[in-house]
């Protein structure tokens, strides 16, 4: 049986590049298993001690703009749009989960209504500056999923 110490992972920074981390974990049938954290991975893990294993991801979520979306009955609230996730999900029944991949939330269901020419504008530059990012999103995921093919040679 694990100790309390053993179960619990390596307190890591949330820049990516850290050493990897590993924590032993109980499974269902009584064994345990080594779980491995890659270096990208910024996710703490303090409550992936249980014993479903398809509930472990390991990922990080990358910057995104926020826009004011508003109406004119509810007034105006701050909006993420273009945000995301690279992640893993090595025990997921979808094998797919189990390479690298993007999780991409374009917008949460909001309508934006009476955008004026200064506010499109700005929407606008926020969303092309992202898009810079999202460029290096997309390197990364390249390297994280060469990485992870080279990995399961
Ligand atoms: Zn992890």
């Amino acid at each position: 049986m694990a100790t309390k110490a053993q179960a619990e992972p390596s307190v890591g920074t949330e820049k990516h590049g850290h050493s990897p981390r590993t924590w032993v974990r109980r499974v269902e049938n009584g064994g345990q298993i080594t779980e491995y954290c890659p270096t990208y991975c910024t996710d703490h893990h303090t409550n992936d001690q249980d014993e479903c294993l398809s509930h472990l991801f390991h990922g990080f979520h990358f910057e995104r703009p926020e826009v004011a979306v508003f109406d004119a009955k509810d007034g105006t609230a701050l909006a993420p749009i273009l945000q995301g996730r690279i992640q893993i999900a090595p025990y997921d029944q979808n094998p797919r989960l189990h390479m690298p991949h993007l999780v991409f939330e374009p917008f949460q269901d909001e309508v934006m209504e009476c955008v004026d020419p200064d506010d499109f504008a700005d929407i606008i530059s926020k969303i092309r500056t992202h898009c810079d990012r999202l460029d290096e999103i997309h390197s990364q995921l390249v390297q994280i999923r060469t990485e992870w093919l080279e990995a399961q040679a």
